[in-house]
């Protein structure tokens, strides 16, 4: 009964996703606003990608809760601390998939000893399958102030299958395993799709894609483009890469640029291993001697999740 109730949901959720595209379509197509066919391309296709990704709203906010509600529930008895840092810039660190002895043993207590918090983004395939041991590990890091996101369950590439012809069932497979209250999403490889973002936003507050990794061994005028103000800290945001050696000069002009912004910004940043047996790992000395600079210039390192929090609380007081 339950099933098909459920079913039935999805079938009228379809029904309305299609008639509002219609109507939309039709308004587009007679509406003297529409004056090129570029702008009626852009309009139809931002109406194609909400009706495709409507379909999934009510499976998907099922399986992962309402961004909203998450909000609520995390902001309680946080409101003043986070308004706080709603004022400042911030730096959001994150690292990926499930290298649980790593992160722990080598990385978290370079973060504690820097006074910095991170994000974990990790596969809920893996934690479905972790041992006893790998979801201790796992509540250390949260009990350390850190936290665990969202990396899709399958670790599939998005792009691979995103106008495919099972896209649906796809989809499914690939956000299937609740991660309660899990407020952040990162994609696997950093592929993801205009329909995905419309997918998971009523889900989730930040949706991490990547801006590629940070080689350059000079300082470039545009780097400080990687910075987002607070305000538009929502939805697919970029993030920059630790795990190939990273110029510590391009870093630090970084952070002092970010540092002497007006307006609270934002930098994201995303790594994965930490043992120096690894070919790509992010160097723990170096992460060490960046976050201390950081937080000499006033920035807080801070998890995405106080990121989307704070924004929440600047752009929509009424949170309570
Ligand atoms: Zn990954």
């Amino acid at each position: 009964m339950l099933l098909l109730r459920t079913s039935t949901l999805r079938k009228m959720m379809y029904v309305l996703a299609v008639a509002v595209a219609m109507v939309t379509l039709y308004s587009i197509a007679t509406s003297p606003m529409a004056t090129g066919r570029n702008r009626r391309q852009a309009l139809l296709r931002q109406v194609m990608v909400k009706a495709r990704a409507a379909v999934f709203d009510v499976a998907l906010t099922k399986e992962c809760g309402k961004v909203d509600e998450k909000v609520e529930e995390l902001v309680a008895g946080r409101r003043q601390e986070l308004k706080k840092l709603g004022g400042k810039h911030m730096v959001g660190l994150s690292f990926d998939d499930f290298w649980l002895s790593e992160w722990l043993d080598d990385l978290l207590p370079v973060l504690d000893s820097a006074g910095a918090k991170a994000t974990f983004f990790v596969p809920t395939s893996r934690i479905a399958a972790a041992s006893k041991i790998e979801l201790d590990m796992l509540d250390a890091l949260v009990e350390a102030g850190h936290e665990i996101g969202h990396h899709s369950h399958t670790h599939g590439n998005a792009a691979e299958f995103v106008n495919g012809p099972a896209y649906a069932s796809l989809l499914r497979e690939y956000l299937l395993g609740e991660l309660r209250p899990s407020l952040n999403f990162a994609y696997p490889y950093g592929a993801t799709h205009e329909i995905l973002d419309a997918s998971l936003l009523p889900s989730f507050g930040l949706l991490r894609t990547t801006d590629g990794p940070l080689l350059d061994d000079m300082p470039s005028a545009t780097d400080i483009d990687a910075a987002i103000p607070l305000r538009d800290a929502a939805g697919a945001v970029g993030a920059l890469g630790l795990d190939e050696p990273v110029s510590e000069v391009v870093v630090n002009t970084l952070f002092a640029d970010l540092a002497a912004l007006d307006e609270p910004h934002v930098l994201l940043f995303y790594g994965h291993r930490t043992s120096p047996q690894a070919r790509l790992h992010v160097e723990l000395s170096k992460l060490h001697r960046i976050i201390a600079h950081g937080r000499a210039l006033g920035l807080e390192f801070v998890t995405f999740a106080d990121i989307y929090l704070a924004r929440s609380l600047r752009t929509r007081p009424t949170v309570q």
